[in-house]
Parts: structure tokens; sequence; C-alpha cells
């Protein structure tokens, strides 16, 4: 409204913003921007700003790439890395097309309208993510995999040498608006977490693409390098995203329930029930690259089998312990790499299609499935996650409701994209091949 716009535009001039940065999402998760001078804030916050879609990866054909970037007002940030004269502040933007429609293409709206479908039931889909990244060295300008420190898990200084950077991100991240619970070290060597309070899901995904952006900025101040890549180094652990799921219904945690076993409610339950049936197709939108499958194999703390359990971390889905309004389903399988608006909108439609038909879940692995052999795995009707991108995105296709709720545009951008990467990766020669045959033949 033109009063909220007025109010925006004061508060900017307030806080001596110079230039604006208008973000948004393409289809790979990647943030884009474009900066504006200030004086063209009005016109950005009434109109929105045009732009060419054509070269932003999963949008549209070149005769059709007019497009308008719509900031979101709730979304204004300073960015506290950039000179405290003339400041930089951002808006995370809705994309529309010419005609003021919201476009098919933007990540953000596929999450919008999973959340409004929710909404027509009364929920709000609330999730927290975990997530775990890597610091390298760079040499040359180019970030290598030479560990940064020597640490494990919760391991403090000396060995810990990112405890100031890690410091540098939290208060930065807290500056912009983001309330951070902990941050540890993780248990590769130079691997770390950071974990911020759980939101609406909208707001949660915003933060995870703010979150990498403002982490990979404070690293590239300090000479290193952060990577979200889901598994960087073979051997040791991966990087995941993890994501704590509840859904809350009237202001309350409708995955609560006194009386229920577990505390578990039935809507709990039922959610449990859903993202276990659709687990293959989510896969395809929450681990995307080639390496994300290389993240989900045995023994490395990351899920590879379709299962829920109320304790054990080698499910798929886990019940973390506390209850009343913190109860939440914790899916393990999702890597930093993945752009969590799609992830999380797939994960709230395979959700609620369990809600509103009541699946109920098979029962909660008791045993470390890791230690169970593949035939004691089949006999207990426990399947496995997708082992490469090809085969979750196959699992993707035959997917009606995660198709549906993606929408044809973006599984159309998703299987270009898949195809192109798989036929890259099929046909390279790599250094395992050579190791394994260049001597013997
Ligand atoms: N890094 C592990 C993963 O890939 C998780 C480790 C943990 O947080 N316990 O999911
Ligand atoms: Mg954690
Ligand atoms: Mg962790
Ligand atoms: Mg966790």
């Amino acid at each position: 409204s033109p009063e909220t716009i007025s109010a925006m535009l004061e508060r900017i001039e307030q806080d001596n913003v110079k230039f604006l940065r208008l973000q948004f999402t393409d289809l790979l998760g990647l943030p884009k921007n474009v900066a504006i001078p200030v004086k063209q804030a009005e016109k950005a916050l009434t109109g929105g700003i045009g732009f060419d879609g054509s070269s932003i990866e999963g949008f549209v054909r070149i005769e059709e790439s007019d497009m308008v970037l719509k900031p979101d007002l709730s979304t204004y940030t300073l960015l506290p890395w950039r000179p405290r004269e003339n400041r930089v502040a951002r808006f995370i933007c809705d994309v529309c097309k010419p005609d003021g429609h919201s476009f098919e293409g933007d990540p953000r709206y596929v999450l919008q309208r999973a959340m409004e479908d929710a909404a027509k039931d009364g929920y709000v889909f609330n999730t927290g993510p975990e997530l775990e990244f890597f610091l390298f060295k760079v040499l040359d300008g180019r970030p290598t995999t030479q560990f940064q420190d020597g640490g494990g898990y919760f391991d403090l200084a000396p060995t810990d040498l990112a405890e100031d950077l890690r410091r540098e991100a939290v208060l930065a991240l807290t500056e912009m608006g983001f309330e951070i619970e902990a941050s540890h070290h993780e248990v590769a060597e130079s691997q770390h977490e950071i974990d911020f309070k759980y939101s609406d899901a909208l707001h949660t995904a915003d933060n995870v693409i703010t979150f990498k952006f403002a982490v990979k900025t404070m690293a590239l101040m300090r000479g290193l390098h952060a990577s979200f890549m889901a598994k960087p180094i073979y051997g040791i652990n991966g990087s995941g995203m993890h994501t704590n799921c509840s859904l809350a219904k009237d202001g309350a945690n409708a995955f609560y329930d006194p009386d229920a076993p577990l505390q578990l409610s039935k809507t709990c339950m039922h959610f449990i029930g859903g993202l276990l049936r659709h687990a293959k197709a989510i896969t395809r939108v929450a681990n995307p690259t080639i390496n994300s499958y290389k993240r989900l194999v045995p023994g490395y703390e990351a899920p590879c089998y379709i299962s829920w359990s109320a304790s054990n971390r080698s499910t798929l889905i886990r019940v973390p312990a506390p209850r009343g309004n913190s109860t939440r389903v914790e899916f393990r399988s999702p890597d930093p790499t993945c752009n969590p608006y799609l992830a999380f909108a797939a994960m709230l439609t395979a959700g609620m299609e369990g809600v509103r038909e009541e699946i109920e879940p098979p029962v909660g692995a008791g045993n470390n499935i890791y230690h169970m052999t593949s035939v004691e795995r089949d006999r207990a009707g426990i399947e496995t996650l997708p082992g490469d991108l090809y085969e979750a995105h196959q699992a993707l296709i035959a997917d009606d409701l995660i198709c549906r709720a993606l929408g044809p545009h973006v599984v159309e951008a998703l299987t270009n994209a898949t195809n192109a990467e798989w036929d890259a990766y099929r046909t390279a020669v790599h250094p395992w091949e050579l190791d394994r045959y260049l001597a013997t033949y």
C-alpha cells in the first residue's frame, strides 16, 4: 500500500542507503541480483524494476524475456559487510511477467503456491534448516580442498581456527535479523554448522539463500572459501541441510498431542506418511547435483533408506526429542546445494497429501538400518533413496503430485538441466577411472 511504501522509503533514507540490491533466485537456487541507486527506489517499490530474464538459468526463452522484479518489503535488510557510509540494502523480490502475473519459473512463487494450498486447511508450514559447510583454503584466487583446520565435532580453539569466522558470520547474520541458535565445529575437519531459528517456510527459504551468501562473503573476506557442496571429500562426512518441519494451526503446533503415542499427533504421523510416500521425487529437488548422491551413502550420518524413527539417525526422518511447541520431524536428506524454495514446496506438498489422505507411516525403524543386510531391509519393506541424479529425476517425472506442485515450467526446466548435467558427467573421464584402469589395461 502507499503508506507502507512511503514508510519504507523513509527508512531507506534514515539508514543512509545509497544502493539497493534487488535479489531473486534462479532454478538452481543461486542468488541473482541487480543493484539500483537509491534514486530509483520509489519506482522499484511501486512498479517494480524490469530485467531481461533470458540469461537466467531456468527462466524463459529469448522471445518472452521481459521480466519484472517486485521487492517484498518485509525482506529489507542492510548488508552489514558493506561500508558503513553510503550503505547497501537488499530486498528479495518476486519475479513477475510484464502483465503483472507471477512468473511460473520463480521458485519463490512455487513455494508460495504450496503454502497457500496448505493454508486452505488452516496450516502454516514451519521449517528450521541446519546448514553444514566446509572452510577451505584459497590458492591463487581459486578454492582448494585443503582444510583450514583439523578440528572435529564441537572442538574449540586452538584447533578451531574458524572460531573468529563463525563469530563474524553470526554477528553479521544477527544484524540482518537472524536469530542464531547455535554454531559449532562439525564432525569432519574444517566442517562447521550454524543453526538459525525456524520460521514459516518462505521466510526460511529466503534465509537459507541469505545465509549461504553471507557466510561465503565473510569467508572470502578472510581469504577462505566456504563450500556448501554436498560431498567435497570422499571418505569423510558430507554437508547436509537437515530440515526440521512442523505444521502450525491457529498458532499452535499441530504435531504435538500430549495424549498420543510418542506424543505425536495424527497430523504429524500422516505428514511423515506423505513425506515417505514421495521421498524419491523430493530427492530430485532436495539433492539436485550429481555430487549430492555421493553424500547419500551408508556410514556418514546421511540417510540412504526411506524410513523414519523416533530416535536413530540412520533414518531419512527422525523425530527429535523435544515436545510441546518444539515438536517437529527432522527430514535429513536435503543438502545445502538445494533450491530451498523448491525443496520446501515438495516436502510440504507431500506432507499435506499425507495429512489429507491420512497416510499411516510404516512402523518406525528400531535398529540402526545401516547394520541391516539388504535381505533384512527388503523383508522390512525399507526402500532406498535414488542412487543418482538421473534415477531421482525419473522418480520426479513419475510423481504426479510433486510435478503438479512444481508446475510444468519448472519440471521442463529441471528435465533439461538434468539431461545436460547427466550427459556431461556420463561422458567425462574421471580421475577414479584413470586410477582404476590406466595402469592395468
Ligand atoms: N553431515 C551429516 C550429513 O551429511 C550430518 C551430521 C550431523 O549433523 N549429525 O547429513
Ligand atoms: Mg545439527
Ligand atoms: Mg550437523
Ligand atoms: Mg540434525
